[in-house]
């Protein structure tokens, strides 16, 4: 029938206009500021830096590689790299921001930034109550406003953080084994050449052959 959709969709607005006064799951709205709906995991708003540990600076993941700032569709990532390193999580020594500011006012959500960072470093947030009377330099996020403690990713994106958490940790013990089966091999190899006897020594008189000999070519008949 004609319209039927309509109808049926009026019907569904009515039951749960007069339905609400007497059963609350009928409410279809909340009393925002006040009341606030638990947004999903996968929500997103703007990029943040995330850091391991209690120190930003020296727990700060990215290490200025500068991918996401190429990637990113409008540019609005400024990355400027460090003069000197710092070890990142696996030891290795490594760069790092020594500015790193996105403004937002440009930031479009679209999480590339977040797809393209080799190191999990930086991840989309959920605050999205940002407006402000400056849109020049309130919406210009530095590092420092950037850069929030992985607590507050597992917080925000649980499933998420957790896969990235034991993904890292995986990482992190694969680096350390490597290391170690590393100098393991350099020692063998320094013990090996240590047990070695010089060229020569072995034999007792293979390096002092080629001198006796040189010296009977060259003494007078
Ligand atoms: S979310 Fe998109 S637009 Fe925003 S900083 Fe990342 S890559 Fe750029
Ligand atoms: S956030 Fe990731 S991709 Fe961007 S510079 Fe840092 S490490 Fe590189």
């Amino acid at each position: 029938m004609l319209g039927e959709g309509i109808i049926q969709g009026l019907v569904e607005t009515a039951r749960n206009f007069f339905g609400s006064y007497v059963e609350k799951d009928r409410l279809t709205t909340v009393q925002y500021p006040e009341e606030r709906l638990p947004l999903p995991e996968a929500s997103r708003v703007f990029p943040f830096l995330l850091y391991d540990g209690k120190d930003p600076d020296a727990g700060l993941r990215c290490v200025a590689c500068q991918i996401c700032e190429k990637e990113c569709p409008p540019r609005c990532i400024h990355i400027e790299k460090s003069k000197d390193k710092k070890p990142d999580f696996v030891g290795k020594m490594q760069v790092y921001p020594a500015v790193f500011d996105i403004d937002v006012s440009v930031c479009m959500s679209c999480q590339i930034c977040v797809e393209v960072c080799p190191f999990d470093a930086i991840r989309m947030d959920k605050v999205f109550e940002l407006s402000t009377d400056n849109r020049f330099r309130k919406l210009l996020y530095t590092k420092k406003e950037l850069s929030k403690p992985n607590e507050y990713y597992q917080k925000i994106h649980p499933l998420e953080a957790a896969e990235t958490d034991e993904r890292r940790a995986k990482e992190a013990e694969e680096a350390k084994a490597k290391a170690a089966a590393a100098e393991a091999a350099a020692k063998a190899k320094a013990a090996a050449a240590a047990a070695t006897p010089p060229v020569g020594e072995a034999s007792g008189n293979g390096a002092a052959a080629p001198a006796k000999l040189a010296e009977t070519k060259g003494s007078p008949q």
